[in-house]
């Protein structure tokens, strides 16, 4: 029986005089290692509002909505930290692999719930022929620049890049609602188009 007592004794003493385990929080800051995975937030400079991290966001903490009845019509990208696991899946399938950062801020308590949530909008664009969404303005712009001279290879690419140099709205008039597209006319081709459109005007004319 005395030899546990002395045993636990040595243990007391040696931890005594040990450093400190633990960190002084909240009297000091506390130092994050540096790949902590901590708050999400978008970057607003190098997102394109693509979309991909919210396919893959495994609670839900980012969502997307596409509001076409705005002028113009936007997409609205949303991060709520307070639903997010930090799991990163949002920062490594990230298409521009810069548009969302997990940062090392940690202590992320708040009274309010809104304050967790933070809204991004991107402008859309729309088939200029039936009105379909093709994606974000940033986006398209973002591959013709990544695909330098291929990009004349898909018009709609082009002609998008065109449009935000010049300053232009390339958002024509479309068929009234609940009509379909109109016919298709050879002008057609200098036109943004969705897929179908494209394909339906490469068949017909
Ligand atoms: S870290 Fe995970 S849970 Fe949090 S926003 Fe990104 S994908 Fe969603
Ligand atoms: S995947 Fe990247 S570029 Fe696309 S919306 Fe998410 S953060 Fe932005």
């Amino acid at each position: 029986m005395r030899w546990p007592k002395v045993r636990e004794l040595k243990e007391a003493i040696t931890v005594i005089l040990s450093p400190r385990f633990t960190t002084r929080f909240p009297a000091e800051p506390c130092t994050v290692p540096p790949r902590y995975r901590g708050k999400p937030e978008l970057q607003p400079d190098q997102c394109i509002g693509c979309g991909a991290c919210v396919n893959v966001c495994p609670t839900q903490a980012l969502t997307m909505i596409d509001a076409v009845d705005t002028q113009p019509p936007v997409r609205r990208i949303t991060c709520r930290y307070d639903a997010c696991i930090f799991c990163g899946h949002c920062r490594d399938n990230c298409t521009t692999q810069e548009g969302i950062r997990l940062t090392d801020q940690w202590d992320l308590a708040t009274l309010d719930r809104a304050e967790t949530r933070t809204v991004h909008e991107f402008e859309l664009q729309r088939c200029e022929r039936c009105g379909a969404i093709l994606g974000t303005r940033k986006h398209l712009i973002w591959l013709a620049d990544r695909l330098g001279p291929l990009a004349y290879a898909n018009p709609s690419l082009v002609l998008a890049r065109q449009a935000d140099l010049t300053g232009q709205p390339h958002d024509l008039p479309r068929s009234p609602e609940g009509e379909g597209p109109p016919e298709p006319q050879t002008a057609d081709f200098a036109k943004i188009l969705c897929p179908k459109c494209k394909c339906e005007l490469n068949i017909r004319l």
